[in-house]
């Protein structure tokens, strides 16, 4: 098939047109390509299915929104964007067709059905649980139990709706498709569209003795408990997919998946950046003066560390491979990565303030390269005068 016109560009309007422009477009142009008035005429027909194709689409709110949003993809059954079931493959040529009425209803009903047949597989939708987990669990992993509800096929009837031991049989109104035609009639023209079969209400089949449990939709409840690893490396936020553990498919189709979302409390001492573990470590002045082991905490406990004498507050030290394993490489770790404060005592005794004064006029000024260098740019900036 050539490339497909834009369908407002097929019936001549413009985007925004009302419901009312688009009918009217589509009827002269229904008039205009319609088969028996152009006997033979192949370039006709082409036409006159591109105009029923677009206005098929543009007359409905639903089908129209999508088209504006996806283009011609959301009906495009590899796209997935849709709900289109069909195709105009199936449409069998006008020698099959007595009147207009016919036609439009080949094209009406069977090929945009808009709304997936009901006697169709149809996926069962998935569902999203949450699941909160502390920040040491996140790193290493952990087990954790999930309870839901989910729809599921009703146990005692395998899913098929029908009382057990019976079965359901294949509805004659329709067939078995779900869909029967009607005419309707509009301005003098007859249209003859598809519709839902209502002896069967569209799944072609008929239950005369319909399950107890399930009420014959085949279909229950369920409340499910699983247990779920959380792989060690998770963070804050991210999802966790079970093939298959969501709502069970209808009419033979797959079940949809279970989606966790993992939450990560807080930790009262770490971060994490990546796959690295962020922490402060306050100093005391008498340990960043003269260098001290200290203690720093990681997720597996305490560990010592070397300070090395005159470490100035803000300077950050990394302790290798203490960070949190790689979610897909639990061999790989990150790092702890640890900046130290430095706490100014407060509450001295008389005493200590003796001592520090002494200590201070001890020294002068000259250990202090900040404190120095801070005077130099004023008195730096005063010679420029
Ligand atoms: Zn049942
Ligand atoms: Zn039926």
């Amino acid at each position: 098939m050539a490339e497909k016109r834009d369908y407002y560009e097929v019936l001549g309007v413009k985007k925004g047109a009302d419901a009312g422009s688009i009918k009217r477009a589509y009827y002269q142009l229904a008039k205009k390509y319609h088969p028996d008035a152009n006997p033979g005429d192949k370039e006709a027909e082409e036409h006159f299915k591109e105009v029923n194709e677009a206005y098929e689409v543009l007359s409905d709110p639903d089908k129209r929104a999508k088209y504006d949003q996806f283009g011609h993809a959301a009906f495009d059954p590899g796209a997935g964007g849709g709900g289109f079931d069909g195709g105009f493959g199936g449409f069998g040529g006008f020698g099959d067709f007595g009147d207009l009425g016919d036609i439009l209803g080949g094209m009406f009903g069977g090929a945009f059905g808009g709304r997936s047949r009901r006697n169709g597989p149809v996926q069962g939708e998935d569902i999203s649980v949450g699941v909160t987990v502390t920040f040491e669990e996140a790193a290493f992993g952990v087990k954790k139990d999930v309870s839901y509800n989910r729809i599921c096929h009703c146990p005692d009837c395998k899913g098929s709706g029908a009382k057990p031991g019976t079965q359901a049989t294949t509805c004659t109104a329709c067939g078995g498709s779900g869909q029967v035609r009607r005419v309707q009639r509009m301005g003098g023209m007859s249209f003859q569209t598809t519709g839902t079969c209502e002896t069967c209400r569209g799944t072609g089949r008929i239950i005369k003795e319909p399950c107890q449990k399930c009420r014959g939709s085949g279909l229950t409840r369920e409340s499910k408990r699983l247990t779920v690893s959380i792989p060690a490396g998770i963070d804050n936020g991210q999802r966790i997919a079970l093939s298959g553990q969501g709502n069970d498919g209808r009419n033979g189709g797959p079940s949809g998946d279970l989606i966790i979302t993992v939450s990560v409390r807080r930790h009262a001492l770490f971060e994490r950046d990546g796959y690295n573990l962020l922490c402060e470590v306050p100093l005391t002045v008498a340990e960043a003066t003269l260098g001290a082991e200290i203690k720093v905490p990681t997720l597996e406990g305490e560990v010592s560390y070397t300070i090395p004498e005159g470490t100035q507050p803000g300077t950050t030290f990394t302790l290798r491979g203490k960070g949190i394993p790689y979610i897909n490489n639990s061999n790989r770790r990150g790092d702890l990565i640890f900046t130290v404060s430095v706490e100014i005592p407060r509450g001295l005794s008389d005493k200590q303030k003796e001592a520090m004064k002494a200590f201070a006029d001890s020294c002068g000024e000259v250990n202090y390269a900040k404190h120095k260098q801070f005077f130099k740019k004023l008195f730096g900036q005063n010679k420029k005068d």
